[in-house]
């Protein structure tokens, strides 16, 4: 920031001979001068211009600079322009009173020239920051304010998806490791917004939690997710389904009911049904969640602990979790973390639970996890995401991408 020799100075003074040599030495240096001869002529002045700083000397006739400054300082649109007193009256009660005005600094005649310099340059330099700051921060705090406003429209927006059949459940195929036979299907949820187009799940599932809203939407998933697996079941009857559960939802009282009702009044096997927990959505409050997942097991649900590695700090309670399954979080498979991966391919073992490898892109990975002795297998090699229509005539075709598998 060099502007401060073109910032615009404001002289005060009654004698035209000090007011003169100030301007001489300042106008060298390049700053831009107004010059008024008393109080009454610098308002009027203030009135049309806004100077970067003011030189007020305080003894003037009529309107004194103490009383000019006082006026300064109550009006809004200039009290922020930095005053500087010149006085000859250099006693300290005066230099308090000249600060308690809401001068900025106080210069005693007669006065050295570099003197004035450096001080004009100091205050014009911090109010020339201040001002930048200013603008700086208004244009933050109106990104910050769009943002909120866009999330208040998302959020208005979420709350009517589901009467707006916006929402629609995609379905990911996991498949056997060792044979790439379709096991069942990943219920993905996928918002279809009329203005927006689609709306990644990334996005308004933490919206969808952070509002409560994650209630209402997860209660359509597992009743949607299993009117779907008992269409399946009239021709396909070992397809599962897993069901994304997030934290909130788990410790809603409801939750259990819920699940039970859809499984009533689908006639689906509660076995067929796996549950998808992340760990942070247990260690919330682990001692509840682990009641909850057992009253769930009990109808004879399965539970998947999702995204696992990502939130270790559950891992020194890992074997009291009430789980059927883990799923190898796609982050260690997509980095080539292979010990990672395989740790908790072991730990799954010693635990005596399922593993599903999430996020398989290529035959590499696939190899790799099948060598690790993984069960199951979910990723873009076999299949994005499907419609419910896609994914029917999938199973149909039984087996997918056998070519894989016979490598
Ligand atoms: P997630 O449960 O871990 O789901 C797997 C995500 O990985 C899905 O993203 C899926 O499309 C993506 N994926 C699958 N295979 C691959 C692959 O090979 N490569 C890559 N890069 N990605 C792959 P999606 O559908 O965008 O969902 C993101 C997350 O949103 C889910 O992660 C889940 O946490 C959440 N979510 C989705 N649907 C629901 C839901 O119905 N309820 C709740 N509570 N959360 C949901
Ligand atoms: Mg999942
Ligand atoms: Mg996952």
């Amino acid at each position: 920031m060099n502007k401060v020799s073109s910032a615009k100075i404001l002289i005060v003074d009654d004698m035209p001979d000090n007011a003169r040599l100030l301007m001489n030495i300042l106008s060298r240096k390049g700053f831009e001068l107004i010059c008024a001869y008393s109080g009454q002529m610098a308002l009027e002045l203030l009135q049309t211009v806004t100077p970067d700083l003011i030189l007020l000397d305080v003894n003037m006739p009529g309107m004194s600079g103490y009383d000019l400054c006082e006026i300064i300082k109550q009006n809004r649109s200039i009290k922020d322009i930095p005053v500087i007193f010149i006085s000859a009256l250099h006693d300290l009660q005066n230099i308090v009173h000249g600060f308690a005005l809401g001068g900025v600094d106080y210069i005693t005649k007669p006065f050295q020239l570099e003197e004035v310099l450096a001080r004009v340059n100091t205050h014009v330099s911090l109010h020339q920051l201040r001002k930048q700051l200013q603008i700086e921060n208004q244009s933050l705090q109106s990104q910050l304010q769009q943002q909120l406003n866009i999330d208040q429209n998302l959020y208005e927006d979420l709350s009517k998806a589901i009467q707006r059949q916006e929402l629609e459940l995609y379905y990911q195929p996991i498949v056997c490791i060792d044979n790439g036979k379709i096991d069942g299907f990943e219920a993905l949820l996928r918002w279809h917004h009329s203005r927006r187009g689609r709306v990644s799940p990334v996005e308004f599932i933490p919206l969808a939690e952070q509002t409560g809203l994650i209630n209402s939407i997860g209660a359509w998933v597992a009743q949607e997710s299993m009117v779907q697996l008992s269409r399946w079941h009239l021709n396909y009857p070992h397809i599962m389904i897993s069901i994304n559960v997030a934290g909130n939802q788990l410790l809603d009282p409801n939750f259990f009911s819920i699940i039970e009702k859809g499984i009533n009044t689908t006639g689906v096997c509660p076995a067929q049904v796996k549950l998808e927990i992340t760990e942070s959505a247990i260690i919330t409050d682990v001692d509840r969640a682990i009641q909850q997942l057992q009253q769930l097991r009990s109808l004879g649900l399965k539970i998947c602990l999702d995204d696992f590695g990502i939130g270790y700090s559950s891992l020194s309670r890992v074997q009291d979790f009430p789980i059927d399954v883990i799923k190898i979080d796609r982050s260690f498979i997509q980095q080539k973390n292979w010990t990672i991966a395989h740790i908790i391919a072991l730990l799954a073992d010693s635990l005596n639970v399922c593993t599903i490898a999430e996020g398989i892109e290529t035959v590499e990975q696939l190899k790799k996890l099948r060598e690790m002795g993984c069960d199951y297998a979910q990723g873009f090699l076999f299949s994005t995401p499907l419609n419910a229509l896609d994914a029917t005539n999938l199973i149909a075709k039984g087996s997918l991408a056998v070519d894989i598998f016979q490598r």
